[in-house]
């Protein structure tokens, strides 16, 4: 027997229709790259995606067809979120910080039929339209006024395109599983593969990721992504806000500690996300100028591991509880979220901060399992680490245009090796491929870098694995000093007995001036150890046991 309630299908453009009908006079307020600030509402959103509709059908972008995007957080990117996906095309977001010739690449695979710039990369498109003869129109996201005077074939303006268009359109009844947004990995090992969102996918995401215990969303926040449209929706936030009516606050490309603080101020946004570089750096504004944030409730950091030591200085200096959340480009990308359960509230701070490092615990909707080499699922206990895999109504099935199943037993591979508790919260150890292999033993990465982290002179830090004669693989750690402070490789060693094992302790500390960082701000690697390449272990290197 069938149930007999409505089948409405979970559709994006319904989300805007809700925020203009029940929060229409919400605002988004972005700041601009032509300069200033600019101020509309839910209801403005709606109307000028439904312009935009109108205007990508007329240039020919039919159900299925992709239109790029290298764009800013601003209403001009959410109306692309809306206005392309609304009608059954596909918004593809693209990471700008990619080598123009990656940004090429992933045009042409994605087989771009329109693409739409910011400002900003008017050069990087002039550089690559040439490589890309299947993007049929180009369109800068601006007004006539601000047009670029750039070599650029079949260059239309926003603005422009929209102010001859009708705010009537009809969105139509799609299928919910039809693909809706497309966005690339980083592709640090191969090429980028492309991960495709359905409507379904994107709105479960969105609903889930509102909950309490997930980012607690609600018709009385101020919602400032940092992280990018361009990264994975910027985590879902253009989407979940106007499903619970939420203001947006978009920062464009101003993306510094001093341009935030004032947006964060001026807007009182209650609210944030962002990767832990863009916290380090609102929070050397704060120290610097001795100033607090006065709205903010809750931030949340994801993307690349936090260190402790910027959770604790948040907290302790300027009472702000940083929030841990993990996920993916292939989880799109709500993973966990580290909130509190009702029998952690009678700990004490250190107790509750031992739990507030860990990644979290995931929303209904997503299911964790660590497993040996072989596939043997590992005990929950906390303390046991293996391979990390997920599945769940937001993972990805499979890559765009690909045919290989990248699955095993209907589970996805995350790459993460991690530790699992009963308590259900998750704690990354590694990236499988950064793990340190010493003498049959596994050695975190990511707990030498933040004891490293922790000491006063350290801006950041990297360890890896260099291969040794007698373990295998030993730890290198390699550390960038903070302007004016000076360290030695024997103070920051010092930093190590009693917290890690002694075979954990890392061989030899190296100083440079900056570590790499791929276009998604995590610290690269594998330019790392070409920089790395002509290291060699100090002849009277410790023994490590
Ligand atoms: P991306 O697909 O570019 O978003 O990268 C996803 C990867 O970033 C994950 O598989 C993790 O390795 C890493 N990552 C994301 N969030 C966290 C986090 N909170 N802590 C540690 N690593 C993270």
């Amino acid at each position: 027997m069938q149930g007999q309630m409505m089948k409405l299908p979970l559709i994006i453009s319904s989300l805007l229709e809700h925020a203009e009908r029940y929060h229409g006079d919400t605002e988004i307020v972005s700041r601009t790259l032509e300069g200033g600030i600019h101020r509309y509402t839910y209801a403005d959103a709606h109307a000028r995606s439904k312009r935009l509709a109108n205007a990508l059908c007329r240039l020919g972008v039919r159900n299925g067809d992709r239109v790029g995007t290298l764009a800013w957080n601003g209403y001009r990117h959410m109306e692309l979120y809306y206005g392309v996906s609304g009608f059954g095309a596909i918004t593809h977001t693209i990471n700008p910080r990619l080598f123009p010739e990656q940004v090429g690449w992933i045009v042409n695979d994605a087989d771009d039929y329109v693409l739409c710039f910011d400002l900003t990369f008017t050069s990087l498109v002039e550089s690559i339209a040439p490589h890309c003869p299947g993007v049929k129109y180009w369109v800068a996201m601006t007004d006539r006024q601000h047009m670029p005077a750039a070599n650029i074939p079949n260059l239309l303006c926003y603005e422009e395109l929209l102010a001859a268009e009708s705010a009537e359109f009809i969105w139509p009844r799609l299928d919910e599983d039809s693909a809706a947004t497309l966005c690339y990995t980083s592709g640090t090992t191969g090429n980028p593969k492309g991960v495709l969102y359905s409507h379904r996918s994107t709105m479960l995401h969105a609903f889930a990721s509102s909950l309490p215990d997930a980012l607690c969303l609600s018709a009385r926040d101020v919602i400032l992504p940092v992280v990018p449209m361009f990264h994975v929706n910027a985590w879902g936030l253009p989407y979940s806000a106007p499903l619970v009516g939420a203001k947006l606050v978009f920062p464009g490309a101003a993306l510094d500690g001093e341009s935030l603080f004032e947006l964060f101020e001026n807007e009182q946004v209650t609210f944030s996300a962002g990767v832990p570089t863009v916290w380090l750096s609102l929070l050397q504004h704060l120290r610097k100028n001795a100033t607090r944030l006065s709205s903010v409730q809750r931030m949340i950091v994801g993307g690349a591991a936090c260190p402790p030591a910027l959770m604790q200085a948040f907290h302790q200096e300027f009472g702000i509880r940083i929030q841990h959340a993990w996920g993916m480009t292939e989880m799109s990308p709500l993973g966990t979220v580290n909130t509190l359960k009702q029998s952690h509230l009678d700990l004490d701070e250190e107790a509750r901060f031992a739990i507030g490092v860990k990644q979290g615990r995931p929303p209904f909707g997503i299911d964790l399992k660590i497993v040996d080499d072989d596939g043997n699922e590992l005990p929950r206990d906390g303390k046991t680490s293996g391979a990390l895999l997920v599945r769940g109504h937001w993972v990805l099935d499979s890559y765009y245009r690909k045919d290989a199943c990248p699955l095993l037993d209907g589970w996805f591979p995350t790459g993460d090796v991690a530790t699992l508790d009963a308590d259900g919260f998750m704690q990354i150890t590694d990236r499988s491929k950064d793990v340190i292999k010493s003498g049959g033993e596994w050695i975190s990465s990511i707990e030498l870098e933040n004891i490293a982290m922790s000491h006063a002179a350290v801006a950041e830090a990297a360890a890896l694995g260099i291969a040794h004669p007698k373990w295998d693989e030993r730890p290198l750690l390699v550390v960038v000093k903070k302007t004016d402070r000076e360290v030695s490789r024997e103070e920051i060693l010092a930093e190590y007995p009693g917290k890690v094992a002694r075979f954990c302790i890392p061989d030899d500390v190296v100083f440079i001036d900056e570590l790499p960082h791929t276009a998604t701000g995590k610290v690269s690697k594998v330019q790392l150890r070409e920089q790395l390449s002509a290291y060699r272990w100090p002849e009277a290197a410790p023994s490590p046991r």
